[in-house]
């Protein structure tokens, strides 16, 4: 075994993987748990092979027949190119330690929660109502790389809720007024703009490298298209969705729970379901729905909490009512059910495994106006586009 006999500083500063630690001063009262077997050889190490060949020394003391101190202790072991772990935590700068230093104070974050929030990449689809304010709270916690797919420019209609975009960005492509403003608030995020539509032809590559998607869009056909791409490819999807004072948020586990397809088998039919620039919506809405994805997205990230997985979450803004309903997956699902799951895999055969369009084709084990697979016989309202435009 290895012995790491350092300071707790010094060990949390790296360590040799797989070493033990017990700092010399510990070591009388802890060397008995810590080596239980006498006869298994001990390597013990220090930073420069002073305090180790003590430890050593010690352990031969007390009976342990195998024991060497390493020569040069850390430094030397370093300088050979040796194996050699930081801790997550030792990666952040002083910068970054005060930045999120709100985050670093409580156990389910810390270091190494942030440091796992400066490797993660997520994609918000839409720069818009909801994307809007996810954006700017991931990238304010420190979520190293947001991608953002969205075509539209900045309109003045945009501004009142919309909060990425300002009126002197009004004309300019919403993904360099995203930029723009995640640049102003963290620098460190790396922001990589995709202005262009989402359609079944990209999807697969706007979607393949990022760890969440954010569904945000207003458009029925998109959101299909990124379930069924997130499904094949696993990718959790973070979804919310409003309409006037109302809005609906679920988690879409690619693993084990429901789609979108179990949710919706099709879309409404246009009259029951306008956009946000035909039937308005209140701004704060799609604030509040956009920070609860940012929620549950730091959620998965660092892999704490109860992610919104088989729920989904309706919000009433004039009653200030939050109702949640249990939703299952669909065995019959052309996305994620049985058949699909038995058919496809990660890397094959998405067109006949799940189309991406067309849910009338789509979906010919559920029939079109069937009940969403939801626990009671609640009627779910049918979410309409969260406001791009
Ligand atoms: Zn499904």
């Amino acid at each position: 075994m290895l012995l790491d006999v350092r300071e707790p500083r010094e060990w949390d500063a790296g360590r040799i993987p797989g070493a033990v630690h017990v700092p010399l001063g510990s070591l009388p009262t802890r060397a008995h748990d810590a080596i239980p077997d006498p006869a298994v050889p001990v390597l013990v190490y220090c930073a420069h092979g002073i305090r180790s060949l003590q430890a050593a020394r010690y352990l031969q003391a007390l009976g342990c027949d195998d024991v060497r101190s390493i020569a040069g202790g850390t430094e030397a072991w370093r300088a050979s190119g040796l194996a050699w772990e930081a801790p997550a935590g030792s990666r952040l700068t002083a910068e970054q330690s005060r930045r999120y230093s709100r985050h670093l104070l409580m156990p389910e974050v810390g270091p190494e929660g942030q440091a796992r929030l400066l490797d993660a990449r997520v994609l918000l689809v839409g720069a818009g109502g909801l994307g809007s304010p996810a954006a700017l709270y991931l990238a304010a916690a420190g979520v190293g790389t947001l991608g953002i797919v969205d075509f539209d420019v900045v309109d003045v209609s945009n501004l009142q809720r919309q909060v990425l975009h300002t009126t002197d960005r009004v004309g300019l492509p919403k993904v360099e007024s995203a930029r723009a403003t995640i640049g102003a608030l963290n620098p460190e995020v790396r922001v990589i703009a995709h202005d262009e539509m989402l359609g079944p032809g990209n999807v697969a590559a706007l979607i393949a490298d990022y760890d969440v998607v954010i569904d945000g869009t207003d458009s029925f056909e998109t959101r299909y298209i990124v379930n069924d791409a997130a499904v094949r490819l696993g990718i959790p999807v973070v979804h919310a969705s409003v309409y006037r004072f109302e809005g609906q948020l679920t988690v879409f586990d690619a693993a084990d729970g429901p789609c979108y397809r179990c949710l919706y088998p099709s879309p409404p039919p246009p009259e029951l379901a306008p956009p946000c620039s035909v039937a308005g919506v209140l701004g704060v809405v799609p604030g509040i729905m956009g920070l609860l994805q940012a929620n549950e997205t730091l959620k998965l990230l660092l892999g704490i909490g109860q992610p919104l997985v088989g729920r989904l979450l309706l919000f009433d803004a004039l009653e200030t009512t939050f109702e949640e309903l249990m939703l299952r997956r669909d065995p019959a699902c052309p996305a994620c059910g049985d058949v699909a799951r038995s058919l496809a895999t990660p890397e094959s055969a998405p067109a006949t495994a799940a189309p991406t369009t067309a849910p009338a084709t789509a979906a010919p084990t559920t029939a079109p106006t069937a009940a969403p697979a939801t626990a009671g016989t609640f009627d779910l309202p049918w979410p309409a586009g969260p406001d791009r435009r």
